[in-house]
């Protein structure tokens, strides 16, 4: 699963919201982690797929990754789980992307994916 949708959050700062969007997918960082290299930013799914699809490189400065890659993808040591970036998006306000057909749910990022399970306008 790629990153959060951007139109789910609400009144953030997009000087700060560009701080939390995963280089590959440019949406808010799912399970976010960043690379030891180079402190960019991305969600573990798309690292995992890069990494996956024999990227050598970040795809936001071309910083090459470090380490060898290793038989279990994930285990290569060229990033770590950024908690602090995950707990700073899981709470961000979002609001329903069917605000506009009448939704008026509120709540934060981390619940923005129960809610779309259960909001009638999906
Ligand atoms: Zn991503
Ligand atoms: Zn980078
Ligand atoms: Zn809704």
């Amino acid at each position: 699963m790629p990153g959060y949708s951007v139109e789910e959050s609400a009144d953030i700062d997009p000087n700060i919201l560009i701080k939390h969007i995963c280089c590959i997918c440019k949406m808010l960082v799912r399970d976010a982690v960043q690379t030891i290299s180079c402190g960019h930013i991305y969600c573990r799914q798309c690292m995992f797929e890069a990494l996956e699809g024999g990227s050598e490189a970040c795809a936001e400065c071309k910083h090459i990754f470090p380490g060898e890659p290793t038989e279990n993808t994930m285990d290569r040591k060229c990033y770590f789980t950024d908690g602090r970036i995950n707990t700073a998006v899981g709470g961000m306000p979002a609001l329903c992307v069917n605000r506009t057909n009448g939704c008026d749910w509120k709540g934060t990022i981390s619940e923005a994916d129960n809610h779309r399970s259960v909001c009638s306008l999906y």
